[in-house]
């Protein structure tokens, strides 16, 4: 193995050792779901803060109904009404039944709500003032949903570092938060190497190429939870290179630029960065993409990947991906591995680790995962990884597999955390 060339794994703790967490902020309470929360977000009121009625009916002491059957029934009289928002403020007395609405607070002195459908209304419209009779005991606490049963005033509802969930963002609010305290989304630059490269929107001229992978790259930030921002293309200068990458680092979190890791370009990007600031690793033991510079860029975190589109996909997804996450304040986790059957031999050229853009799949009879790799592991090709849902690790040395075997996949469909 050339001697410059690290695994995987220790090039993603070179990365993490060199990001931290970002600073603390508060953002709309439904924004924080999918997010981990930066601090414990405790309620300020008992949750539920009333004890309150289940369902329609009539909420009552069940001690008035111990001898109700239908040979005996027992007659209470209406008092009064519970709605949504109109609230009976009197006691109930033995003898007396309030109408109460699902959701409404069960008045003081009542015990038990009996269902409106099993009430027989003997005078008056079942309102204040009449007469309703009861033909069975009814339970004490019966259809009612105690106070303080999710959490009481002052505990905490939820702790920091956990993921929010949509659920959760109704949780909070109920505690009292209109905002929630998470970390604030890293800011990443993405930057586009090369002289050949065109925009999208222009068709481009013998020799050059449209910018697939800054499209790649920002989408995958963005899906990291990041926020992206593209700073467009620097031609193959040092000058203007060194420009872009100046500008970037003196506002963003994190900074990724593709292309320019040919053998010729590619000491430029590294040099650069050498001369700027500091390299921490140049080449790493995984193909697609071995030749990725990670450094410190006037102490802002630079990742330099390969410009071959599945390469800068592959390695923005082993190694920014995980240090974006910890910036969010993620728990450390990688995407979800499974063991599957390979439905074909696995031919190892080089020793590097092989990330081989796969399907994998269940079989319908047997239930069992099997893998099967696209046919081309071109890594100029994006379609490949476009219809992929893993990576195929085939492991650092020179065997791969024979078909039959069990080995490992990656899967890109699964956020981190997800047990499969
Ligand atoms: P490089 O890393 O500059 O040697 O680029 C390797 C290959 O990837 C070359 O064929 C480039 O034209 C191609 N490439 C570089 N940057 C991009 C890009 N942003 N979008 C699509 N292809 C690119
Ligand atoms: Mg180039």
């Amino acid at each position: 193995m050339d001697e410059h060339m690290i695994l995987v794994e220790e090039a993603q703790d070179i990365i993490l050792a060199h990001v931290d967490p970002t600073d603390i902020v508060e953002v709309p309470v439904w924004q924080a779901a999918g997010r981990p929360l930066a601090t414990d977000a405790a309620t300020d009121i008992d949750l539920a803060p009333f004890a309150s009625s289940a369902m329609d009916g009539y909420a009552l002491r069940a001690a008035d109904l111990a001898d109700a059957s239908a040979a005996t029934p027992v007659e209470l009289e209406v008092v009064g009404h519970e709605a949504a928002g109109h609230v009976f403020e009197g006691r109930i007395e033995p003898g007396c039944a309030v109408r109460i609405m699902t959701g409404a607070p069960v008045p003081v002195g009542a015990d038990a709500v009996v269902k409106y459908e099993i009430v027989d209304i003997i005078s008056g419209d079942g309102n204040e003032g009449s007469l309703v009779r009861f033909t069975a005991p009814a339970k004490v606490g019966e259809n009612i949903r105690e106070a303080g049963l999710e959490a009481h005033a002052g505990e905490a509802v939820m702790r920091a570092g956990e993921v929010c969930t949509p659920a959760g963002c109704g949780l909070l609010a109920s505690a009292g938060h209109m905002n929630a305290c998470v970390h604030r989304a890293p800011r990443v630059a993405i930057i586009s190497l090369g002289t050949e490269l065109v925009a999208p929107d222009c068709v481009p001229a013998r020799g050059q190429i449209r910018d697939a992978n800054a499209y790649v790259l920002m989408a995958q930030a963005a899906d990291a939870g990041a926020e992206p921002a593209y700073l467009g293309i620097a031609p193959d200068d040092e000058a203007a290179i060194r420009e872009l990458v100046l500008q970037a680092v003196a506002t963003y979190d994190f900074v990724v630029t593709s292309g320019g890791a040919s053998a010729g370009d590619y000491d430029y990007v590294t040099a650069l960065v050498r001369r700027e600031g500091e390299v921490l690793f140049d080449r790493v033991s995984m193909r697609p993409g071995k030749a990725i510079t990670f450094g410190l860029v006037r102490g802002v975190p630079f990742l330099g990947l390969s410009g071959n589109p599945a390469a800068a996909s592959v390695g923005f997804e082993m190694l920014a991906r995980p240090a974006l996450r910890k910036m969010l304040g993620f728990p450390a986790g990688l995407r979800p591995r499974q063991r599957a059957r390979v439905l074909h031999d696995v031919k190892k050229s080089q020793a590097r680790r092989f990330y081989d853009r796969a399907r994998v799949e269940r079989d319908a009879q047997t239930g069992e995962l099997q893998v099967r790799s696209a046919r081309s592991q071109n890594s100029a090709l994006l379609g490949t990884l476009h219809h992929a849902n893993c990576l195929l690790t085939v492991p650092d040395g020179p065997d791969g597999f024979a078909e039959g075997d069990m080995v490992e996949v990656v899967r890109l469909d699964v956020p981190e955390g997800v047990e499969l």
